[in-house]
């Protein structure tokens, strides 16, 4: 299997070099060349499997030049003994009947970012002893708060990897913060910036794709690789838990072999989201794929005109690893969906990054109504939809899962669609106490800290907060830098230093 980029179908590399790499030179995103496919028969044998064996199997069609020791490896230092708090790894929740709720926050930080973050760095370490040996691996991090902890989390002492991540200063929770600031290891560093998360990511790739800086790093031995989920090391993991999620549903008899199911993700920089996308091509039965969003709504109108506008108002909402105008992801989808037009990806990129908009064609526009719906929800709705949950299915979410809770209820009632439904649940509630209590009880937040907060909500819904979340009360803030857009770079080599 060789990987090409959504910008120069001409390029063909192989697993181990587009994860090293992480982006393209010309700053296009990897894709494999083809989708692997797998039967229901394939199906029906990998739900008779663990997480750790379906991982294995479906790894293996996508990154063909990992042996299978190395594979092995690579899932076993991931997902094994003691690395998440379930057994299943990505278990599901049935809120209703016919409705099933995958919680992805089962691993070390509590958040979806997990399930491919502490893969990850297993498969960078291989990738980049095959394709580029002893060069030291800088990751540089853009995080709207998730991601960068995940990352820190997952690379944290690491051989021959430093890893660097960058959050806007007002974008993300308390905890979040906490998270990242407190985070310990000899080859991490965390920094954050006057800006908001698109500031962030721009700034990232901004120096990636800079030569000087390439040059720079190069006479000190090093490259950079990317943990963002432009790293198609970051996509594949996630692949594999939609195809678990429905070898669980078959498990438990929420369907037949052969049904199919609605997914609906919390979405962001359509990471998640594509990751279903390939599941379906895979094989997956699957009907519709719902991408829900908050406030910030550029995917909702882009899936429902064909119109991507983000010159719009940003908001900074109680979702914030939601609050994104630029979804990157949603390249590889237009790349696949325009029959890998790489002619047709460079314009709309080129004319997203000037005039901040494109339109897709007749063709592109027909195939993405055809896969997906789309819906948003403001913050009260979140808060309207976390109290409700909890109080008529006694199921607590946090706010990303509540936005898609929300739409996925909007759906239903438009469309009247009984077909099973997998809702991605993408973090614990405690990640975001303030919002989540106010929700179930409002008012009480009132002049609380944090942790009071942790407290709040344990008494008012008897849920237990993660110990690794509890635990980061009193403890010392280990980096409290925070920089302007400009002086990223100067940032970075003063870490390399
Ligand atoms: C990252 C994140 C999302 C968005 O996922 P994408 O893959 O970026 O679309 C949603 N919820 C939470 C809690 C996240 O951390």
């Amino acid at each position: 299997m060789l990987y090409t980029s959504t910008r120069d179908k001409s390029i063909k590399v192989s697993s181990a070099e587009a994860i090293a790499h992480g982006i393209s030179k010309e700053g296009g995103l990897f894709v494999p060349e083809s989708i692997p496919q797998i039967s229901m028969d394939d199906i029906v044998r990998l739900s008779k499997l663990d997480y750790i064996g379906r991982a294995k199997e479906i790894l293996s069609l996508y990154l063909t030049d990992f042996s299978a020791e190395e594979l092995d490896a690579c899932v076993n230092g991931a997902y094994g003994e003691g690395k998440f708090s379930s057994e299943k790894v990505s278990p599901l929740h049935t809120l209703t009947e016919g409705t099933e709720i995958l919680e992805l926050w089962k691993g070390p930080t509590c958040a979806f970012k997990d399930m491919a973050l502490q893969l990850l760095p297993h498969l960078l370490t291989v990738a980049s002893s095959k394709s580029a040996p002893d060069k030291e691996i800088v990751i540089l991090v853009a995080t709207s708060g998730d991601t960068g902890k995940a990352a820190l989390e997952g690379f944290k002492d690491v051989k021959n990897t430093r890893i660097l991540v960058f959050y806007p200063n007002d974008g993300v929770s308390p905890m979040q913060k906490l998270q990242m600031t407190t985070q310990e290891g000899s080859n991490v560093g965390v920094c954050a910036i006057e800006g908001n998360f698109d500031d962030a990511q721009s700034g990232v790739k901004k120096i990636f794709t800079d030569k000087a800086v390439a040059a720079k790093l190069e006479e000190k031995g090093m490259m950079f690789s990317s943990a963002n989920s432009i790293n198609w090391g970051r996509l594949v993991p996630q692949i594999v838990y939609y195809v678990s999620a429905y070898c669980d549903m078959l498990e438990k008899d929420a369907i037949n072999a052969g049904d199919e199911i609605n997914v609906v993700v919390p979405t962001g920089n359509f990471g998640n989201i594509l990751a279903a996308y390939y599941a379906k091509e895979m094989g997956v039965p699957m009907k519709k794929l719902i991408c829900a969003s908050n406030a910030n709504n550029v995917l909702t109108d882009f899936l429902k005109t064909g119109n991507y506008n983000r010159v719009r108002d940003f908001y900074t909402t109680i979702s914030p690893s939601m609050d994104i105008l630029i979804s990157s992801n949603l390249e590889r989808l237009l790349f696949l969906l325009s029959d890998m037009d790489d002619a047709l990806v460079r314009d709309w990129m080129n004319s997203l990054s000037a005039e901040g908009k494109y339109s897709v064609n007749e063709a592109v526009f027909a195939k993405l109504t055809a896969l997906f719906d789309a819906g948003c929800c403001d913050d009260e709705g979140t808060q309207a939809c976390i109290a409700k949950t909890f109080k008529e299915n006694s199921y607590l979410c946090d706010t990303h899962t509540a936005v898609a809770v929300s739409v996925y209820d909007d759906y239903k009632a438009v469309t009247g669609d009984a077909t099973p439904t997998v809702i991605a649940s993408t973090a614990n509630p405690y990640k975001f106490s303030k919002a989540v209590l106010d929700a179930v009880h409002p008012g009480m937040s009132e002049g609380m800290d944090e942790f009071d907060m942790v407290l709040g909500l344990k008494v008012e819904t008897g849920e237990e907060c993660p110990p690794q979340l509890a635990n980061l009360k009193g403890k010392t803030p280990r980096f409290t830098g925070c920089c302007k857009k400009e002086d990223m770079e100067q940032v970075v080599f003063d870490m390399l230093k």
